[in-house]
């Protein structure tokens, strides 16, 4: 497995296995990898010759700088666990590499960023849109993946592609969670004993209100349900519970048919927040 840390070098390489007719499959990541992020490694390797993943933290899409200072980052056990994945290529560039200067490009996703994440967060989604569109220049790759874990994610790299035509399939590769149910995530070794205790109650209430919906409850119901077992638990700030259209991730008051509903959520662990979703 070959670790680039310069732009120059890793389009140098790429540029060889394009001569050679090899495709390329992209799996960013900013680091501190778990099972989660293997398995987009997987998934890459099914359908390319050569993986190449990023690990870089990226701080334009931060909009808070404590979260940013203290995002865990693990270069060595990822680089490890990349190599026994059979990933082709880390590309793990500086700050500065990235970013010889300030972007002054802005990028606004409309209605798909005045929700949830976007609306908690103000800029991240620039940020996302920035960084992805830069890998996706650098790195050039036939298939790209990302995790349903950040739906909204998933759809604003969606309209990036369609709006920008980047000649790029965009993979959404499934959850994986730990076997209490709490999804992997960077941000879990973040939380101390009890509150990593605690945070399999998301999945708990996730479901719960899933399984509710799908047995015909009405989606305000179900939603100050859920609330109200956030509040039962002191540790959990909810910062929102949402039963939303994939489509166009608005709020529904009634749930359409099976795969077309999901429902987010976000909920601060002490100083860290959580997000997770699942469709229904
Ligand atoms: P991150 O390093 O958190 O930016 O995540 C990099 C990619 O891995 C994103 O596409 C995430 O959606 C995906 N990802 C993160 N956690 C999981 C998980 N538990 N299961 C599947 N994919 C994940």
């Amino acid at each position: 497995m070959e670790v680039f840390t310069s732009v120059q070098s890793l389009r140098q390489f790429l540029d060889q296995q394009v001569l050679q007719q090899k495709t390329i499959g992209l799996v960013p990541t900013m680091g501190a990898l778990h099972t989660g992020h293997i398995s987009l490694i997987e998934a890459a390797k099914k359908d390319n010759d050569i993986v190449v993943c990023s690990v870089f933290v990226n701080p334009t899409q931060f909009n808070n700088p404590e979260d940013l200072a203290k995002y865990p980052r693990t270069f060595e056990a990822d680089r490890v666990m990349l190599e026994n994945a059979g990933c082709s290529a880390v590309f793990a560039p500086s700050v500065e590499e990235m970013y010889p200067e300030q972007p002054v490009v802005k990028m606004n996703f409309g209605a798909l960023e005045t929700v949830m994440e976007g609306a908690s967060r103000p800029g991240h989604f620039n940020g996302v849109g920035i960084v992805v569109s830069k890998l996706f220049n650098i790195v050039k790759p036939q298939y790209a993946y990302f995790g349903q874990k950040d739906l909204q994610q998933v759809s604003v790299v969606r309209q990036l592609i369609s709006d920008l035509s980047f000649d790029i399939e965009l993979i959404i590769c499934p959850t994986v969670r730990e076997s209490d149910g709490l999804a992997m995530s960077s941000r879990n070794t973040r939380l101390n004993a009890d509150e990593r205790a605690i945070a399999p109650h998301i999945y708990r209430i996730l479901t719960g209100a899933g399984e509710a919906l799908n047995a015909g409850k009405k989606v305000n119901e179900v939603v100050n349900w859920a609330k109200s077992e956030f509040g039962k638990i002191k540790e959990f700030t909810l910062d929102y519970f949402e039963v939303i259209y994939l489509g166009d991730l608005l709020p529904i008051e009634s749930i359409g048919p099976a795969g077309s509903n999901a429902i987010c959520v976000a909920a601060f662990l002490g100083p860290v927040r959580l997000i997770d979703n699942i469709i229904f």
